[in-house]
């Protein structure tokens, strides 16, 4: 390693304990210390580094902010991380609502900075204040935005990376869409340092209201007959009755511990919208709450960002499971998983994007108390449901190290092996963070 400090600089070089401590785990799982830590500062470091691993033989595991949760950026044994933390130039052009932004970006950056412009970025992964541009690109994250507006890959209009061989790609999609292929590809297929983002301009105004419900059963058929309906609310979020009595102990806000939608309908039109869903929701039972106001608005928003610490007051430790099934199969996922729980004498917790049928299903636990051998049991189990209902492994946290043993199972051998002559391509020595998502 002593050569990699020479040809970066000891500033970009991290061989301490404590930092190869600090960079072997993501938000879900621990690996191997690294044998170095590299933090680039521009493109040219990435491209000096990429060489030097490549005549050493040595992988790379790319990282942003670490806040993954399928162990992506986790390291395998004799590897080197890049952390891309120090790579956060950001440039915006209000006159074409575009931004360039390296891949260290923090993604909450980029909508406080195109404010200003009546601007924004709608990609908003509740992790928005630490994860990176990098990481989402990586996973092709989403939020409670994406439902309307779509996800990370949906705003990308150019992308650049450094290939396994240490040469530089700018990717125009207005040409032709090779940056799809690297866009979701968890790291694997070559380092992204920087992209060209589509920005949007604010909707003017936003409406959102609190619907609760006495089962889960019932919220998941008012949201399938609403979306049906021609509703495009701007953010759908559920949590079923565990998670909205964890959140209201935590904040006392006076929410009602049962399972409960938060909605918001935005730009023009909004109001109207509203109350198209409202009916929906009532029709089916729910009990509604309309903010009044921004900040009656904003309380019930913080609710929702509320969920993580809450759940971390039960148990300290917990499985964020996240899976998407079609819509129209909600009721009775979300009625099995919450048998299987049961089943297993295990706290789970249901919440999620449910206008896309993207579930978090967390499995909460203490490894004093709870066999973790259990709780991952318990984590396939509810994986394969599922895939049992047509359903894909992963919504927006990706397979990474985690879910890498479902592939077979979930995806066709078609795919797989179009995937695998890919990585052979780009990565023919496979030093692009092994061992994840492929088989
Ligand atoms: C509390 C919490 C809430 C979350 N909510 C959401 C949510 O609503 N929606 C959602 O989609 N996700 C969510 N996540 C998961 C996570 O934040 C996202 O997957 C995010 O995109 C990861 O970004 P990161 O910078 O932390 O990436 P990391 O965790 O560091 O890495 C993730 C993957 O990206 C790869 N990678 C990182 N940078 C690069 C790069 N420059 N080039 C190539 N590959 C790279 C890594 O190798 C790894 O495979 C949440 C996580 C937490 C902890």
């Amino acid at each position: 390693m002593e050569a990699l400090v020479r040809l970066l600089g000891e500033r970009k070089v991290l061989l301490g304990r404590a930092a190869r401590e600090a960079y072997r785990y993501d938000a879900i799982l621990f690996g191997h210390p690294p044998l170095a830590v590299v933090l680039p500062e521009s493109t040219e470091d990435v491209v000096r580094l990429v060489r030097f691993a490549r005549e050493a033989g040595i992988p790379l595991v790319p990282r942003g902010a670490g806040s993954g949760l399928s162990g992506g950026a986790v390291p395998l044994e004799g590897a080197i991380v890049v952390a891309f933390t120090r790579m956060t130039r950001l440039e915006l052009d209000p006159k074409t609502r575009t931004a360039w932004a390296e891949a260290g970006v923090v993604t909450a950056r980029i909508t406080e900075a195109a404010r200003p412009f009546g601007l924004f970025y709608p990609p908003d992964p509740a992790s928005f204040r630490t994860s990176t541009l990098g990481g989402n690109l990586a996973e092709n994250a989403g939020g409670p935005l994406c439902f309307k507006y779509g996800v990370t890959g949906d705003y990308v209009l150019a992308l650049e990376f450094v290939d396994a061989e240490g040469e530089v790609h700018l990717l125009d999609r207005r040409a032709y869409d090779l940056a799809g292929l690297l866009i979701g590809s968890e790291g694997t297929l070559g380092l992204v340092t920087r992209a060209r983002l589509r920005l949007l301009p604010l909707p003017k105004e936003s409406q959102s209201l609190l619907a609760a419900f006495s089962e889960v059963e019932a919220l998941a058929r008012a949201v399938s007959e609403a979306v049906a309906r021609g509703a495009v609310p701007a953010r759908m979020e559920f949590m079923d009755e565990a998670c909205a009595r964890a959140v209201e102990d935590y904040l006392g806000l006076g929410l009602p511990k049962t399972p409960l939608l938060l909605l918001e309908t935005d730009g023009e039109g909004a109001k109207e919208e509203l109350e198209l869903v409202a009916s929906v929701l009532e029709a089916h039972g729910a009990r509604l709450k309309r903010a009044r106001d921004e900040k009656e608005a904003e309380a019930l928003w913080r609710a929702r960002r509320a969920v993580s610490p809450a759940l971390g007051r039960i148990r300290p430790k917990r499985v964020n499971e996240d899976i998407a099934v079609p819509r129209s199969r909600l009721p009775q996922v979300v009625g099995e998983i919450r048998a299987l729980g049961e089943a297993f004498g295990l706290p789970l917790v249901q919440f999620g994007h449910i206008g896309d049928g993207n579930l978090h299903p967390n499995i909460l636990y203490d490894p004093a108390r709870e066999s973790e051998e259990k709780v991952w049991e318990l984590a396939h189990a509810i994986a394969r449901v599922a895939l049992r209902h047509g359903g894909v492994l992963s919504g927006e946290h990706g397979i990474g190290l985690m879910k890498r043993a479902f592939m077979e199972e979930a995806v066709d051998p078609g795919t797989l092996e179009a995937f695998r002559k890919a990585k052979k391509a780009l990565d023919p020595l496979g030093l692009l963070n092994p061992g994840k998502v492929l088989p």
